[in-house]
């Protein structure tokens, strides 16, 4: 539901102010199911709203779960063009429910190891569009007594090529009369798009960053991330930099690792002298298979060798737990399909 429209209503009705709170505390916190729901408004009010207003912008085509239950992938169909585009929950071990959020269907960026790449650009989902998909999984959620705890910009699309819809998103995930999450909850993934990454920094974004960095030099990163021409690696790593030591926060670097391409013992060196060993963390995160793409996943003895050079260059790093490949709803997996 459009944030603007519920003002609206409440001007074009001549209802007082409260009713707003009251709604949003409905909506945005109790994840109502359905305007009949908002029982604080009496039954002729919710009558007006459903005739005036549409409770979400999208609709759910298809829900999968994995063999393990521990990720599910939904598939949304946008009202406004019937386009299809996914979004996936991750259910960890340590009780966190992570929100994988699309900004988009399909993606320009056009990495070389992506299935939504390989999509092409479909469009921009709105900050509406963003948001619904959320509110969508805190619904489902709640039938299990259970609640978002992150949100990731990590699905189809590239958030900072969708800024304005990304920034209006997370204001209503953040502000305390709507979702009321807190900042640092929330990851922005980029491929590196370095004005607009010092853009939204300008806007004062206080949240978590993380890099898909891929390789360790500018040559190979150009080779598998054809965006990366326009953006050199140095200037992009300078403001990853700059933002940590401002927020004292460290900031993820995502490496896929991809058998013969970036996992030779010297990409692992190379990755090392890049990062600062107090503000970086790197995410090793083994490939997940794209049909049309001849990579192939690094074998578990590269990956375990590629850490161990990390681990003696003291560089924090975590090997990413695949989670939902068979599901196809893993890493660079993401493509609209039902
Ligand atoms: S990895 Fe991200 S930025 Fe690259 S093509 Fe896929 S969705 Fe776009």
């Amino acid at each position: 539901m459009e944030p603007s429209r519920i003002l609206e209503f409440i001007a074009s009705h001549k209802l007082p102010n409260y009713r707003a709170a009251q709604f949003n505390k409905a909506f945005y916190q109790e994840y109502l199911t359905s305007f009949d729901e908002c029982t604080t408004w009496s039954k002729e009010l919710r009558a007006l709203l459903k005739q005036d207003i549409i409770f979400s912008t999208l609709t759910v085509v298809t829900e999968q779960k994995s063999k393990d239950g521990q990720t599910m992938k939904i598939v949304f169909e946008r009202n406004v063009d019937h386009k299809r585009f996914e979004t996936v929950l991750m259910r960890h071990e340590d009780g966190r429910n992570t929100v994988c959020v699309s900004c988009m269907i399909g993606c320009p960026v056009g990495c070389i190891f992506c299935a939504t790449g390989k999509m092409g650009f479909l469009g921009n989902l709105t900050a509406t569009e963003i948001v619904d998909q959320v509110l969508t999984i805190a619904r489902m959620l709640k039938k299990e007594n259970q609640t978002i705890t992150n949100i990731v910009f990590m699905g189809m699309g590239e958030p900072l090529l969708n800024l304005s819809a990304v920034e209006g998103a997370i204001q209503i995930f953040t502000d305390p009369n709507k979702m009321g999450m807190s900042e640092r909850r929330i990851t922005i993934s980029t491929s590196g798009i370095t004005d607009k990454l010092q853009e939204l920094l300008k806007h004062g974004y206080t949240g978590r960053l993380a890099l898909s960095l891929h390789a360790p030099d500018q040559t190979l990163r150009e080779q598998i991330m054809p965006i990366a021409k326009k953006y050199p690696l140095s200037q992009l790593l300078a403001v990853f930099k700059q933002f940590a030591i401002q927020t004292n926060k460290r900031v993820s670097y995502e490496y896929i690792l991809i058998d013969g391409i970036n996992d030779a013992m010297t990409c692992a060196e190379q990755l090392a002298t890049l990062m600062d060993p107090k503000l970086s963390h790197i995410n090793l995160i083994p490939y997940n298979p794209v049909a049309g793409v001849s990579y192939t996943r690094s074998s578990l003895a590269s990956i375990h060798a590629f850490a161990a050079v990390l681990e003696k260059q003291h560089i924090q790093h975590t090997i990413r737990v695949t989670m939902g490949d068979d599901i196809a709803a893993a890493c660079g997996q993401l493509v609209g399909k039902k």
